[in-house]
């Protein structure tokens, strides 16, 4: 084994008492016995940068070893000799916060500037999920909406204002987003996305498709006809009455597909509720801000983390917000598969 490169992730706090190590990050502690100096020392040369060899001076190799084998089962030794900085950008803050999502910070921030995402539905989710992204640093957005703005519009959409009135939604948030961040290229598409055709007008090498729209009722699944076959990964967010969801995120080179998502969840169903599916296609008329920012703010988190790190928690699961509650939960794992996978 070459002698890489250690440091511990920036947000990896530490502590030394008379007979212990402790180190911490969020709720998670990790406490390791030993002499306050030796202890201190090592955990000094990790917090610069150092390499196992050269931490062998303090203390025994097997000793080493196994501190160091403890650090790394809990993903808080990077290969990142300095903490990644991006002064004057508007995602500064957040470089650390990365290492809540892997061990390379600055790879991360670099896949995320990379990044080319579309969003259908610059609304009350999409615009919102846009702006998030925008103060991420995300590379390269395409903008998909047929709607103007309007008053009633301003209880949860705040990329617009009153000046907006009248104008498309894509123009408006374009000018909005570009007056946030000059770092992120746009791509506004004055569009009703009514078949999975119409959307040959993305790239076909999106990292990510965001579906924020909410009609036709089926829109997600149309996303899915595209995206699908495009191997454009897929996630969607939308908020009713009393309750919200965001996911499953679908990699298509994974073998996700929504599909299998939408066929075990019409299995679980009763006639009683395949009945109301088919007459009430309407989405509600009603809306408030709070809901679907949370929404929206937890759609982007995944969002985010995905883009930069290949993971989230709504990879391949659909989270649920009650918002009486103040509960969330996932959704079970789809027990029954689409017609195309049922033989997997
Ligand atoms: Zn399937």
């Amino acid at each position: 084994m070459t002698d890489r490169p250690i440091r511990l992730v920036p947000t990896l706090r530490w502590v030394c008492h008379d007979d212990a190590l402790t180190l911490l990050r969020d709720t998670k502690a990790v406490r390791v016995k030993g002499d306050k100096e030796v202890l201190t020392r090592i955990a000094s040369a990790l917090e610069r940068g150092t390499t196992r060899d050269e931490l062998t001076r303090h203390a025994p190799a097997d000793v080493i070893d196994a501190f160091l084998a403890r650090l790394g089962a809990e993903n808080w030794l990077s290969g990142e000799l300095s903490t990644p900085e991006a002064p004057g950008m508007p995602w500064e803050r957040q470089l650390g916060y990365l290492s809540l999502f892997g061990t390379e910070a600055g790879r991360m921030q670099e896949r995320l500037r990379a990044a080319r995402v579309g969003i259908l539905g610059v609304g009350g989710i999409g615009g919102l999920v846009a702006q998030h992204l925008v103060g991420a640093g995300v590379g390269a957005l395409w903008l998909i909406d047929d709607d103007v703005v309007a008053a009633h519009n301003l209880n949860r959409q705040y990329l617009f204002s009153r000046k907006d009135f009248g104008r498309p939604k894509v123009e408006a948030a374009v000018d909005a987003l570009t007056a946030h961040s000059e770092h992120t290229e746009y791509h506004p598409i004055r569009l009703a996305v009514r078949s999975a055709e119409d959307l040959n007008v993305l790239p076909d090498d999106l990292d990510l498709l965001v579906c924020a729209a909410d009609v036709p009722t089926d829109i997600a699944l149309i996303c899915w006809r595209w995206a699908g076959p495009t191997g454009v990964p897929l996630v969607s967010g939308a908020v009713g009455l009393g309750s919200g969801y965001w996911g499953p995120l679908v990699v298509p080179e994974r073998g996700g597909c929504l599909d299998c998502f939408d066929h075990a969840k019409r299995a679980q169903m009763s006639p009683l509720e395949h009945e109301l599916r088919q007459a009430l296609t309407d989405p509600t008329p009603y809306s408030f801000g709070p809901s679907n920012s949370v929404i929206a703010a937890m759609l982007g988190h995944d969002v985010c983390q995905y883009l930069a790190s290949g993971d989230c928690a709504s990879l391949g699961r659909r989270a649920i917000l009650r918002f009486g509650e103040g509960l969330s939960f996932f959704a079970p794992a789809p027990e029954s598969r689409c017609p195309a996978h049922e033989t997997d």
